[in-house]
């Protein structure tokens, strides 16, 4: 029998009696990691009520204060690295240093936002007028509901949960269902670090049950997801009807480019852990190789050297390269897009199986596949979101360009070449909200902005100091101080 866990809401832990269960799974074992409830509508309304009684009082906790309970919160995560970044790893299948890699970006994020606290800058400006001040501030939102994915099922949520919290805002958080766990945990830490009741609600389930109430409550003023496109663009539609503020962070279909001049060992080992690190399932992951004629067979000669080595197995055990795809249907759906790819003419130059036998039939492990395309095939345009490369030969840079742009996302980027005029050129001409020089295109770092343009994103961005924008409403504040009635624009 696996451990019960209920809601969290209002600062207590609740089983709604007679609620239905679901149960998640370790996608390397089949082992079950608990049971949660499937929250319902009703739920999900009750969890939204909570957070907005606890709102006033928090937004009246002075911001530096705010900041003392996130930076408790940092201290909690820290302790429990270990352990709940094993618990990332047995439930969505990342190799054990990703998933405590996982933890680590949520420990950067909240002490950042921490800190925070004592910042929430506004500007001063001169009025036009004498004997007035002009000022702004930054406010919360309201009511966050943070929905989202299974993919870094720690660092996400507190990508979303400590910007809202320190501006302010109180949070329903909606996890994605198969990383429940992990979502509970983390819950626990904030829960640890004194939070209030009812700032953080925790409502687990099906996004298609409560998905509506938390895009449409009137009682919800911002919505922050990442995800899929398709479920992303669903959400954006109905909040828009709602006249929601609505932040999101969707797919992509990430190019490195490695050009003939490029340091090629670099270059393999950058692509080995873009393409196939977390099993190709970061959202920023390579999918693409936009490799130079000039190099192209060296390269991939090399590549495919490193590529026999490659480890496939558990992802708890040290030595082991890549673990299983997270679930029975993202391991369909990458399965899928092989065949597709094998009936589109593209060839197969490493892997495309299911292992099987041992340890690969109690989950979902797929090889590391790398097959040659041609651009515009499906697989080279489409998000696969695990272990499938492409990779398409290039004549010269503005090709590389031209192909790396051509496609709906444009999240992340890369280029490998040692000439610095090209490297900026890149940094100009690539259609992504990230771009890499001589690294992969994986390795976000807290402080600065992420998020994409196209399709990946609707004009946001997460983490860095724009992540307070996020969840701020900025108020303008005139001053006068000059005991008249002063006319802005008419008096002179
Ligand atoms: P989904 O879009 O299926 O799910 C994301 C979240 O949305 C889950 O919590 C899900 O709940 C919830 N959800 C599903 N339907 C609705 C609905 N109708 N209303 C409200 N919420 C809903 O994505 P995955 O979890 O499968 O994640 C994989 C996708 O996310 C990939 O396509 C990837 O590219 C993208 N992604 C993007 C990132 C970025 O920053 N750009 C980062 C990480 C992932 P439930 O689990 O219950 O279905």
């Amino acid at each position: 029998m696996s451990e019960e866990f209920g809601l969290f809401i209002g600062g207590k832990w609740e089983s709604p009696a007679g609620a239905k269960r679901f149960v998640t799974r370790s996608p390397s074992t089949g082992e079950e990691l608990g049971s949660f409830v499937a929250a319902t509508a009703a739920d999900a309304t009750r969890a939204i009520e909570t957070a907005h009684k606890a709102f006033e009082s928090w937004r009246r906790t002075p911001a530096p204060k705010r900041g003392q309970i996130l930076l408790r919160a940092a201290e909690v995560f820290k302790a429990r690295k270990d352990e709940l970044g094993s618990f990332v790893t047995k439930e969505m299948g990342k190799i054990l240093p990703e998933g405590k890699g996982d933890v680590q970006e949520a420990i950067d994020f909240v002490e950042y936002m921490s800190a925070e606290g004592r910042r929430l800058l506004g500007e001063t400006v001169p009025s036009e007028l004498r004997n007035k001040y002009c000022f702004t501030l930054r406010q919360p939102k309201g009511v966050v509901a943070a929905i989202t994915p299974w993919n870094f099922p720690v660092a996400i949520p507190n990508w979303k949960i400590a910007a809202a919290l320190i501006t302010g805002n109180t949070v329903v958080f909606k996890p994605a269902t198969n990383t429940s766990r992990c979502a509970v945990e983390l819950t626990r830490v904030y829960e640890e670090a004194g939070l209030p009741p009812g700032v953080l609600n925790l409502i687990t389930g099906s996004g298609s049950v409560v998905g509506k109430e938390l895009t449409t409550h009137p009682l919800v003023r911002a919505v922050s997801f990442t995800g899929g496109t398709d479920t992303g663009r669903g959400i954006y539609t109905e909040a828009a009807k709602a006249l929601k503020y609505v932040h999101l962070e969707m797919g992509g279909k990430n190019p490195q480019i490695v050009m003939e001049d490029a340091n090629l060992d670099l270059a393999v080992d950058g692509l080995l852990f873009g393409a196939y690190g977390s099993s190709g399932q970061r959202c920023t992951a390579t999918s693409r190789l936009l490799l130079h004629k000039n190099v192209y067979d060296e390269f991939l000669a090399r590549f495919l050297k490193r590529l026999a080595k490659f480890r496939v197995g558990d992802p708890l055990k040290e030595g082991t390269d890549m673990g299983p795809v997270s679930s029975a249907d993202q391991e369909k759906k990458i399965l899928e897009y092989i065949e597709i790819g094998k009936k589109e003419g593209a060839k197969l130059l490493y892997g495309g199986k299911k292992l099987t036998g041992g340890l690969y039939d109690k989950g979902f492990f797929i090889e590391p596949t790398l097959f040659e395309a041609r651009h515009g095939m499906r697989i080279t345009k489409e998000e696969i979101f695990g272990p499938v490369l492409s990779v398409i030969k290039i004549s010269d840079f503005d090709e590389a360009v031209k192909v790396a742009n051509d496609v709906e996302y444009g999240l992340s980027s890369s280029i490998y070449t040692r000439d610095v005029n090209r490297s900026f050129q890149a940094m100009e001409r690539l259609e992504a909200g990230i771009t890499y020089i001589n690294a992969p295109t994986i390795g976000a770092e807290v402080q600065l902005p992420f998020g994409g343009i196209k399709n990946t994103g609707n004009g946001g961005r997460e983490a860095g100091t724009v992540a307070i924008e996020e969840f701020t409403e900025i108020k303008t504040v005139f001053v006068d101080f000059s005991d008249r009635l002063q006319k802005a624009q008419i008096e002179s």
